[in-house]
């Protein structure tokens, strides 16, 4: 039997899981990907409190080492749904059943896509969600970012080290990301904001051959020839297989307070796919931890 099972294992279901491990519990966690999460992706991490700078995939194993070590297991299992009867029964995708007191949902969230014509076509041929693992693709040749946070700064940084010219394509022309990172990306000589701006088109058949923008304020349209095109924004949740035991909010993040509670007493929620308006490294690990403590205090009242 499994004390309490963890529903992703990225920051805040690995955060859960060495807590739930700490309390003498079990933890199993069920990932659909890979263990880590997006920050996975992210060459620099320099914002979480202790550790001056490390990278996404070092925190990853981390992470992952220090939950692993405490006895949690992970399973590469992507769960699609969650029953109540005497305990929590959750299927997964492959047909596995895991029996559990008590679940934490940490599915984080997934990349947003534009939604415009060509873009699925061409994903893996031209366009991509992630510079880090497909920059590389690009040495020596133009692309383009678009976004206006901290994935479409970081992203533009990393690529202007090797691609000759590094398009920042954003609709507004005021940045979410770091003060600092839009700075770093001003000093580079082969970075160009292309602001007020949405992409109209996507060119090419075979592979990218470009993009149209239009300018939000004078409507003019303009091509730009890029190999590589790198859609930095944002992510959307991804929690509809779990609406029957937690509730979701208008845009499909589970509700929930900062005890990490949902509507269903053993069920509880962490990290990016709660709703909340900070979502950071810190407070995925912190929601961990308020999780899976009240699962520990839950189990004890059984
Ligand atoms: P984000 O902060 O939500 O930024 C998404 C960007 O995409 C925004 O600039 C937004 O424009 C734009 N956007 C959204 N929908 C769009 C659409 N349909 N068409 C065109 N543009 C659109 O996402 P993120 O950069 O992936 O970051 C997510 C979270 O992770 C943030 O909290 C961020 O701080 C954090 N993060 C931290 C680090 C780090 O600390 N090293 C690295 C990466 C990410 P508007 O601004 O106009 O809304």
């Amino acid at each position: 039997m499994i004390d309490v099972l963890i529903i992703g294992a990225g920051p805040a279901g690995l955060s859960a899981a060495i807590y739930v491990q700490r309390s003498g519990k079990k933890a199993v966690c069920l990932e659909a990907l890979v263990v880590g999460g997006q920050i996975v992706n992210t060459p620099e991490i320099a914002n979480y409190p202790g550790i001056k700078k490390t990278s996404g995939f070092e925190f990853s194993m981390g992470l992952y080492e220090q939950a692993t070590e405490l006895g949690a297991e992970i399973e590469y299992e992507k769960a699609v749904s969650i029953e109540k009867k005497e305990d929590f029964h959750v299927m997964t995708e492959s047909g596995k059943e895991f029996i559990a007191k008590s679940v934490i949902l940490a599915t984080g969230a997934k990349n947003r896509h534009l939604g415009i014509d060509k873009e699925e076509a061409l994903a893996g041929r031209g366009i991509s969600y992630c510079a880090t693992c497909d920059g590389a693709f690009y040495k020596g040749k133009d692309v383009a970012v678009n976004g206006g946070g901290n994935t479409a700064l970081e992203d533009a940084l990393f690529l202007s080290n090797y691609c000759s010219k590094v398009y920042i394509i954003h609709r507004r022309d005021e940045f979410r990301g770091e003060p600092d990172s839009l700075e770093a990306v001003k000093s580079k000589d082969n970075v160009e904001l292309v602001l007020n701006s949405t992409i109209e088109e996507i060119k090419g058949d075979k592979a990218l051959e470009g993009v149209v923008v239009k300018d939000k304020n004078t409507g003019a349209l303009r091509e730009i020839a890029v190999a590589g095109l790198f859609i930095a924004i944002g992510q959307v949740p991804d929690n509809k297989d779990f609406e029957d035991v937690a509730e979701l909010d208008a845009a499909g993040y589970i509700s929930a307070s900062e005890e990490c509670k949902t509507k269903t007493p053993g069920v509880f929620v962490a990290g990016d796919c709660r709703t909340k308006s900070v979502r950071q490294l810190t407070t995925a690990a912190s929601d961990g931890a308020v999780a899976a403590l009240a699962a520990c205090a839950y189990i004890s009242t059984l």
